[in-house]
């Protein structure tokens, strides 16, 4: 039998510690699925403010207390906290690199009264990805595989690839690099760049530089060993256009050969409603009818009139550009000509803000908002909807659409990155598919596709068809982690 790997899992948020989005879902969960599969993985994360340290078992490592990192000429100490994500009797253990003048402030990246990237994220990410390296050698535990994930840890491949090239410590550790995102790159002033240590010639076409400027996922992509990203349709969208490579698929391009698309999974244990603590009344696919009182109590929660004729359009999301709001903006009124409601969860950008919130005024028999990050709300969302829409400009995988499949929710989605790849196009003369899909990126065509789904549910005997094949499929993550394990064998093995 092959020897267990050691793996190091680097993210700049992990569930249940620290989340904003589908990065944190998957870091909380992929590790689990190696460890089950008998390698030992290990997680990094910043020890951002926000994470209670009696809530989340944080403990010091006390063989570790100070290390120095230096940022230009700075120096910050770090020290290292370690606490455990647990569930379904794995342990994985969480490392917490920490520096109260760094990272000791409530938000992950952003600001929450000015809502601007905090100035000195440069430092921060820095620090974390000098501050991993240099932990690992002092706790003594040499990675097979550092698995980095997006900007926040691209400087990692970067950093073995120079300044730790020929520390005997790191010889035989191999990088892959997950793209999550590809519009969130990481980018600081030609002045960051001495802050990182690299060699000179890294401020360059061949290294970091991009338009001038440091570019942190550009690190990651150049340097590191193997490259993925989170859908297959997303890994061919971000190296053939110049609007999903966001600049960046020249370099993408260039590593073709070192390019996997792996899709997401989900953790069913978190994410199912026949197991769902969160809901007030659990079902399968045997028992789908007591979904119906899950939508019950969501439209009680948002203060909305039941139907059991009306379909619930659900959204959880960011409110950013990228998700296709403004599609439905388009085409709000048109929209509530239709016989549905619609209840939307996010926060984000104000514009989006606004915009709900003048719609549930405009129609408050219709729509319903709540303009937080409620977790609690979310999974009543996905079990009390009958739809759910994520009209996304581009999404790199998607995790709603996948929750919503086991929900008996069925999507309605444009066909972009993982929502392509994961949602099939419902055909009435067959019977087939899970969901209902739009290519272009166009508020009629959202219209037409979200009037698709209305004539359907009316006839609640096809409609249960429909929610039954969404519920039947296993996207466990069973099946990515087993792919994710081969590149890292590949890796090793040269
Ligand atoms: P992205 O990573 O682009 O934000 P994903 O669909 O991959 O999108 O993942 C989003 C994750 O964040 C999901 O788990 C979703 O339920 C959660 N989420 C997003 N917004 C909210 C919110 N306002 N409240 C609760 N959960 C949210």
């Amino acid at each position: 039998m092959a020897k267990p790997l050691n793996v190091l899992f680097v993210a700049s948020e992990v569930e249940p510690f620290a989340k904003t989005g589908g990065l944190a879902d998957v870091s909380g969960a992929l590790p689990q699925t190696i460890k089950q599969m008998d390698h030992e993985i290990r997680v990094i994360m910043p020890r951002y403010g926000s994470i209670n340290e009696r809530k989340s078992r944080l403990h010091e490592m006390i063989r570790l207390k100070d290390i120095e990192i230096p940022i230009g000429s700075k120096r910050y100490p770090a020290s290292i906290k370690s606490s455990f994500i647990i569930n379904n009797h794995t342990k994985v253990q969480v490392y917490f690199v920490d520096n109260e003048h760094l990272f000791g402030r409530p938000g992950l990246y952003v600001d929450a009264d000015t809502r601007k990237d905090y100035p000195d994220n440069d430092e921060r990410f820095i620090f974390f990805c000098r501050g991993t390296l240099e932990v690992l050698k002092r706790l003594g535990w040499q990675p097979d595989i550092i698995h980095c994930n997006d900007w926040q840890s691209g400087l990692i491949p970067a950093y073995l690839k120079t300044l730790y090239r020929d520390d005997p410590f790191y010889k035989d550790t191999r990088t892959v690099f997950t793209i999550h995102n590809m519009a969130y790159q990481g980018i600081f002033p030609k002045s960051s760049f001495p802050k990182t240590g690299l060699p000179p010639e890294l401020m360059s076409d061949k290294g970091v530089e991009m338009h001038g400027n440091v570019n942190l996922l550009k690190a990651g992509l150049v340097f590191a060993d193997a490259i993925t990203t989170v859908s297959e349709k997303y890994a061919e969208e971000i190296r053939t256009s110049e609007e999903y490579g966001c600049g960046l698929q020249d370099i993408v391009k260039k590593r073709k050969s070192d390019l996997t698309g792996i899709v997401n999974g989900i953790d069913y244990t978190v994410w199912d409603p026949s197991v769902d603590p969160l809901i007030p009344h659990r079902f399968d696919s045997r028992s789908v009818d007591l979904k119906l009182e899950d939508k019950k109590a969501l439209l009680a929660r948002m203060g909305l009139p039941f139907n059991e004729k009306t379909p619930v359009i659900g959204i959880i999301s960011r409110l950013a550009d990228q998700k296709g709001f403004d599609l439905i903006g388009e085409v709000l009124d048109d929209m509530m000509k239709l016989n549905v409601q619609l209840i939307i969860l996010g926060t984000g950008e104000k514009r989006y803000h606004d915009l709900f919130e003048k719609a549930a005024r405009k129609y408050p028999q219709k729509i319903a908002v709540s303009l937080t990050f409620d977790n609690d709300l979310a999974h009543l969302i996905e079990a009390g909807s009958d739809m759910f829409l994520m009209p996304s400009r581009y999404e790199p995988c998607g995790l709603n659409q996948l929750y919503s499949l086991r929900y008996g929710t069925v999507p309605v989605v444009r066909a972009t990155g993982g929502l392509d790849d994961t949602i099939d196009d419902y055909s009435p003369s067959t019977g087939n598919g899970t969901g209902f899909k739009f290519k272009r990126y166009d508020s009629g065509d959202m219209l037409h596709a979200i009037r698709r789904a209305v004539q359907t549910y009316a006839d609640q005997n096809v409609w249960r068809k429909l929610m039954k094949n969404g519920m039947a499929k296993d996207f466990s993550w069973e099946t990515s982690a087993r792919k994710y394990l081969q590149l890292y064998r590949n890796l090793v093995k040269n």
